[in-house]
């Protein structure tokens, strides 16, 4: 099996998870396929080129690890389906079938209005491709844009130009989608303020329901982290970030995307559901190469060694439990977690599932950022102000 590009391999113990039977669970799902056509220069995601070969053997491995996770299954709802990578596009119409058809076959009951999202790369999409995910049931498409300037693309090493996207959109309207997200970066490397500006109204021109837009972050061990520590790229200073930041909520109000969380932006009604539940501590599952789980209060990760993972006859089974959430733990990740969202946390659901009011667990926080204008009380709830907004990581360091 050749596999180009480096997959870390797992450390620590592997156990076989087994989970406590609950009354009917209402479960998102990840799936991760690992490949992309080429690296781009800042990402450090499990992800890799991959050859045929290992493609064919890695989705026989994932299929094996949803059939057996088929008792999870039983026992749950799936309220979301989310296939991220990767380049979760690559895969051909009849191995794109052949998983989801796995998947049906293996998840039993799904929400009447259940939400099933692939991620698709501009550049990989095809009429045949979007037809095939049409008929099997996903609902929603999220694909990265990134930049609408080709020079911008090009410097991180993206696969695509503008055109590309344009394209994509189309070839899924004319299949019939409707729910469509767009991710897009700011503070890329000689990314200038117009440049993010234009960058919102060429996406807004798309018509997209959903818009994600986050900073680019410079990851240890990135080719893009050693271009910006030689000086060969230089990156916007924080100022012009921050300004590009307020842009995005300015405009993006202005077209009637509601902001619902720090970088996510919807049509009313079209938050995304899969994205909502990490922010809500629902349940999840992580299926495929180093995915996340967060079930029973434990969070459960798969192996990331891609040859082990397609070695193993029972793939599930060497998922590593990496942390059982106490009650403080749960109720700081509730706090943190929620607090990302505009909606802020409601004091009622937080002694619905703590059993005490957020005002008696964490009094000296609370006060001391309504103080410093970083949170306020609304109706019940305590949420981000824009400067809190701005600030978010200091919120959050308070529950953690
Ligand atoms: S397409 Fe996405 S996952 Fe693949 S290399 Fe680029 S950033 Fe990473």
């Amino acid at each position: 099996m050749s596999m180009a590009g480096e997959i870390p391999a797992v450390s620590g113990d592997t156990t076989w998870i087994t989970c406590e039977p609950t009354a009917v669970r209402s479960l998102g799902v990840y799936i991760h396929y690992p490949f992309c056509v080429r690296k781009c220069a800042y990402c450090d995601f499990l992800s890799a080129p991959g050859d045929d070969a290992a493609r064919k053997a890695y989705l026989e491995a994932l299929i094996r690890e949803i059939r057996g996770q088929k008792s999870l299954f039983e026992e749950s709802v799936i309220r979301s389906v989310f296939i991220g990578g990767g380049t979760p596009s690559l895969m051909e119409p009849d191995e794109f079938a052949e998983l989801a058809s796995a998947l049906r076959g293996t998840a039993g009951d799904w929400e009447a209005d259940a939400e099933w999202t692939i991620e698709a790369n501009p550049g990989t999409v095809t009429q045949d491709k979007a037809r095939c995910w049409r008929e099997q049931g996903v609902n929603r498409v999220s694909m990265g844009m990134q930049a609408s300037q080709d020079r911008l693309l090009r410097r991180i090493g993206r696969i695509h130009v503008m055109e590309d996207v344009r394209q994509s959109v189309r070839i899924l309207r004319e299949a019939g989608f409707d729910n469509l997200n767009l991710d897009l970066m700011m503070g890329l490397p000689d990314q200038s303020r117009e440049d993010w500006q234009e960058t919102l109204r060429e996406a807004l021109a798309l018509e997209p329901t959903h818009l994600s837009c986050y900073s680019l972050i410079v990851e240890d061990g990135t080719p893009l982290k050693n271009m910006v520590e030689s000086g060969q790229m230089l990156l916007p200073d924080e100022d012009t970030e921050r300004e590009m930041y307020a842009d995005t909520i300015r405009i993006l109000d202005a077209a009637g995307y509601k902001q619902y969380e720090i970088s996510n932006f919807a049509e009313p009604g079209r938050e995304s559901r899969h994205n909502l539940s990490y922010w809500d501590l629902s349940e999840y599952i992580g299926l495929g190469l180093g995915a996340s789980s967060y079930l029973d209060g434990r969070r459960i990760k798969n192996t990331s060694d891609l040859r082990q993972y397609i070695k193993e006859e029972h793939p599930e089974r060497l998922a590593v439990v990496e942390e059982t959430l106490n009650r403080q733990d749960r109720m700081s990740e509730w706090m943190f977690l929620g607090l990302r969202k505009t909606a802020g946390v409601s004091d009622t659901d937080f002694k619905e599932m703590f059993g005490q009011s957020f005002d008696e667990i964490y009094p000296e926080q609370i006060a001391k950022l309504l103080w410093d204008g970083l949170l306020e009380r609304k109706a019940g709830r305590l949420c981000l102000t824009r400067r809190g907004l701005d600030l978010a990581n200091i919120v959050f360091e308070a529950f953690v």
